[in-house]
């Protein structure tokens, strides 16, 4: 997900409401040109999904 300044908090609400995990939170290079999900405008972060660790299994 991208988000603009002006919309980082909604983008966070969003992100958070659909992976119901707290996202990393990037700068984007000025080079990169994407849109913010909510008005479309060009994003200055980016919010991406960190990997959770995989629960090691109890071996017995
Ligand atoms: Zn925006």
């Amino acid at each position: 997900m991208y988000a603009c300044e002006e919309h980082i908090d909604f983008v966070m609400e969003d992100f958070i409401d659909q992976y119901n995990a707290a996202p990393t939170l990037e700068l984007i290079k000025a080079t990169e040109d994407k849109p913010c999900v909510w008005c479309k405008q060009h994003a200055v972060y980016s919010l991406t999904l960190e990997e959770e660790m995989e629960e090691t299994p109890v071996a017995d």
